[in-house]
């Protein structure tokens, strides 16, 4: 083992929660002779009122304090908490078996990671890119922070198929509509190999024992065993048990493609509502980046090689394509993505109906086929994209209520919440966004062609 004298090198996680395809473990394996650790940043409040403005200041207090909060809706459901917690202990458990550790801490990481960063004496952080307006001014102040003592961090591409870097034109430049996008990455880019784990240097005895102490004292909290509770328990209506962590995951994996071949059959069963399978159920994994998407489009061609290459194997990988423009659009657009008139800023904002807002939370809107999604949404943390699609709709077009506030209840509900996707998605359904159809879901009429047997009302009933 090294010594302490030689200080390790810290990988900062965030939605990069694994070892393998990891840009930023790769880059500090290679330069870090007296080992490397892992650090998570668990928030302090999750039960913090969600703020409606983004990217104006970072502070928990600041945002609780601020009058523009969404009613009812708090930072993170407890499902959705314990749904991390189960992907940080899945890391945690890798980072020991390659003989070092995970350092999981609470708070603002703008403070946490230089502190962590001055305790273990460390010259270097290595991170993964921040989409959103507020993670990159969190990126930008955790920088400044480790530069004034003399540390650097080092920001690695890796949440998308395609890095930033190797796309045909700057972010700036991000094609307005998916279909031009999709068009110039599949002629002009490729799909890099997954990274192997690379081989990594454990830190010393007495990092380790740091970790482990600090990660024991962290996971100890009294609301983090209620969300661990929430995650593990199932409602006996949900369709799809799933745990956070990586292990889940791959399991996932090779159910859904090699023992049970359902992507074989996913162009025709994706718009289902009830049942497991009907789509890869892969989400909450790549939100979490337990799984990376690269990790995912290797088996698609994998499966292609071996099995079958048909219009349902390539829809996941367009789906995948969906995943990376939404990261894009996200750091494209800063601010605009959450701002209520949209990245065009096309039309004006919808009411601020609470009661209305309140009724939809509940799944009480006497709409049945939006109140089925509402309770599956409140009891499970899933939802189907059919699903979504309709009581977003609802919400925003039919009610006219403030579409942001329906993507905050998406963001503190969904175990899968990923920003791009979602502020993206509520932009597109809000018709705010820049989507050619600009579609109003007629939710009866989708109900009769998706649900015409009405068992999916009948299950999520209350
Ligand atoms: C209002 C609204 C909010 C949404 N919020 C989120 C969110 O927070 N997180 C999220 O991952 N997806 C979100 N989606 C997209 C989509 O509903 C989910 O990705 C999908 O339902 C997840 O199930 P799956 O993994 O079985 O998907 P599959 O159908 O198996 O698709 C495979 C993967 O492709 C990606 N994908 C599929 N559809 C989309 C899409 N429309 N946009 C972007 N990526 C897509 C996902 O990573 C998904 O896991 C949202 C959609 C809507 C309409």
């Amino acid at each position: 083992m090294p010594s302490r004298a030689s200080p390790p090198v810290i990988v900062w996680h965030r939605t990069d929660l694994r070892l393998a395809d990891n840009a930023a473990v790769t880059h500090a394996a290679r330069q870090a002779p007296a080992g490397v650790v892992g650090a998570v940043v668990l928030p302090a409040e999750p039960g913090a009122p969600f703020p409606l403005s983004r990217g104006r200041d970072s502070s928990v207090a600041a945002r609780a304090a601020a009058l523009d909060v969404v009613p009812g809706v708090t930072g993170w459901s407890h499902r959705r908490l314990g749904h991390l917690l189960q992907a940080v202990e899945g890391l945690r458990a890798e980072w020991r078996a390659v003989g070092s550790e995970l350092f999981v801490v609470r708070g603002d990481a703008v403070e946490c990671i230089p502190v962590l960063a001055a305790e273990l004496d460390a010259h270097e952080v290595h991170t993964a890119p921040c989409p959103a307006v507020d993670e990159v001014r969190e990126n930008a102040m955790v920088e400044r922070a480790l530069s004034e003592r003399g540390m650097s961090l080092q920001v690695h591409d890796e949440t998308t198929m395609i890095a930033a870097s190797d796309l045909p034109f700057a972010i700036g430049d991000l094609p307005e509509v998916f279909s031009s996008f999709r068009r110039r990455v599949e002629r002009e880019c490729r799909v890099p190999a997954p990274l192997p784990v690379p081989a990594i240097r454990g830190a010393c005895d007495d990092v380790r024992a740091q970790a482990a102490a600090c990660t024991d004292a962290t996971l100890a909290a009294a609301d983090l065993a209620a969300a661990r509770i929430a995650a593990a328990s199932s409602d006996p209506r949900a369709s799809f048990a799933c745990d956070g962590a990586r292990s889940a995951g791959l399991a996932r994996i090779a159910k859904w493609f090699w023992a049970d071949d359902c992507v074989a059959r996913y162009k025709e069963t994706r718009d289902g509502l009830v049942g497991a399978d009907f789509s890869s159920r892969l989400s909450s994994w790549l939100a979490l980046g337990t799984i990376s998407p690269r990790e995912v489009a290797s088996e698609i061609r994998r499966y292609e090689a071996e099995r079958t290459a048909n219009e349902s194997t390539y829809w996941l990988f367009f789906e995948l394509l969906w995943r990376d423009y939404f990261h894009f659009w996200v750091r494209r657009w800063q601010r605009r993505a959450f701002n209520a008139r949209g990245v065009l800023g096309r039309t004006p904002c919808g009411s601020q109906d609470r009661e209305t807002f309140a009724s939809w939370c509940a799944g009480e809107t006497g709409e049945p086929f939006v109140d089925a999604g509402m309770h599956e949404l409140r009891a499970t943390g899933q939802l189907s994209n059919r699903a979504r699609q309709n009581v977003a709709s609802w919400l925003a077009r039919t009610a006219g209520v403030d579409w942001r506030w329906g993507a905050a209840w998406f963001e503190s509900q969904l175990i899968d919440f990923d920003v791009g996707p979602n502020w993206g998605n509520w932009q597109y359904v809000a018709g705010v966004g820049n989507d050619p159809r600009n579609r109003v879901f007629d939710v009866r009429a989708q109900a009769e062609r998706y649900d015409p047997d009405g068992a999916y009302r009948a299950r999520w009933a209350s």
